[in-house]
């Protein structure tokens, strides 16, 4: 079925059926690797219709869009973000399930200790092995000091005075394992017994915290935040520097198959037939347009005669009269002059686009069919595709000055 759609309608479909269905299992079990490895490949296989047809790294794939990917979530961290989710609710919610876990699977231990060995079930254990990641991002800050844990939540400037001091400041106090924060305090103050160096130090340490007479809560990342799985998937990806360019591909008037032959052709990564040559499928690496050159990526956008003629004749569309760059340099120019969402920028990004999106079908074309089109063709082509999109949308720009742009694309002029 893959076959049948555009990369722009699989990569929507990857992203919602098969993203729920990674969420559905995912909030439930923490995949082995095993696991998430394969369906990583079947989403890879089906998002570039085929077995051994990606054109970009998976890893570069599952960047978002900003740092230059497609924004599909890569599933490893995606999943402990889900989990995550379950950690939150069993630290913050009231639910059924939460009482279940309560009253089974912590009963009188508390949810930072108990030991993640045992006759545990999979999930449940793989929930526990997540604790010290969860306990990196909530924050829990003392109230009253009614719910929190004495001994062992991490209320202490993120830990627990047991994960500090041990057992042996709980056998110093003598109050047992079940005491509440609030046992420590006298009327609105710390009131810790004084009887051993680790609990002068304890009063000593606690004294930055207000006691308030609010209730103790749990924040996740910062005061005031709860958790949303967003936001720990957030705070637990990879993060790699955003790429300049990627406005200039995903605004929001892009025609989503020429947006990914834009991405496609920025990253280096159509198959041209001098990568072909390399890897040993194409007998040539000529260039299909006759110049007598090797086809590549800057090559083709826009160095070649024939891609040269069309790109001059769109620009000239564009009102904008410069030579023509070297590819990067292109990209770069559009980076910088194309960055905002009035009207000629959208004509631009656009245009960009669709220049690029049809000289590499026409391209195709001449590979596989046989078949030619003068350049004269494509900027027809260019044209009906930009014009289209911009006669149903930004009705409140298109008076005045954009006038000539609006003539140049056959755009139909609003009143007013
Ligand atoms: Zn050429």
């Amino acid at each position: 079925m893959s076959k049948t759609l555009s990369f722009a309608g699989r990569l929507q479909l990857v992203k919602a059926t098969l993203t729920n269905m990674q969420t559905y299992w995912c909030s439930t079990f923490l995949l082995p690797m095993h696991t998430i490895r394969q369906c990583e490949c079947l989403l890879r296989k089906f998002l570039w219709g085929g077995h051994g047809r990606g054109k970009v790294k998976w890893s570069e794939v599952c960047k978002p869009l900003a740092e230059g990917g497609l924004g599909i979530k890569d599933m490893k961290t995606w999943n402990k973000a889900l989990l995550l989710k379950q950690i939150w609710a069993v630290l913050t919610e009231d639910t059924l399930w939460v009482k279940w876990c309560q009253a089974y699977l912590i009963n009188t231990s508390n949810f930072w200790t108990i030991p993640a060995r045992g006759l545990l079930s999979w999930s449940w254990r793989q929930i526990l092995l997540l604790r010290p990641l969860a306990r990196e991002h909530l924050i829990y800050k003392c109230g009253n000091g009614e719910r929190f844990s004495l001994w062992f939540d991490p209320w202490l400037q993120g830990d627990s005075i047991h994960a500090l001091y041990g057992h042996r400041v709980i056998y110093d106090i003598g109050l047992g394992t079940q005491a509440r924060v609030k046992e420590m305090l006298r009327e609105g103050e710390w009131c810790w017994p004084q009887v051993s160096s680790d609990l002068l130090e304890i009063q000593q340490r606690v004294g930055d915290i207000t006691v308030t007479t609010n209730p103790d809560l749990i924040f996740w990342g910062r005061v005031g935040d709860t958790f949303s799985t967003n936001r720990a998937w957030q705070a637990i990806r990879a993060r790699s520097n955003e790429v300049e360019w990627h406005g200039v591909v995903w605004h929001s008037k892009r025609i989503h198959k020429h947006a990914f032959s834009l991405w496609l052709a920025i990253r280096g990564a159509h198959r041209t037939r001098d990568k072909l040559m390399t890897w040993g499928v194409a007998q040539s690496a000529q260039c299909v347009f006759h110049c007598g050159e090797i086809e590549s990526t800057e090559h083709l956008f826009f160095q070649c005669p024939y891609s040269a003629n069309v790109w001059r004749e769109v620009l000239k569309l564009c009102n904008i009269t410069r030579p023509i760059l070297p590819w990067a340099n292109e990209v770069q120019w559009m980076t910088e002059h194309a960055k905002g969402n009035k009207f000629h920028h959208s004509v631009r990004k656009l245009a960009l686009a669709a220049t690029v999106y049809h000289i590499w079908i026409e391209r195709n074309r001449r590979s596989f069919k046989n078949r030619f089109l003068p350049y004269q063709e494509l900027v027809k082509k260019v044209r009906v595709d930009v014009g289209g999109k911009l006669s149903i949308s930004n009705h409140s720009q298109r008076s005045g000055w954009h006038h000539s742009l609006c003539v140049n694309w056959g755009i139909p002029l609003v009143e007013g």
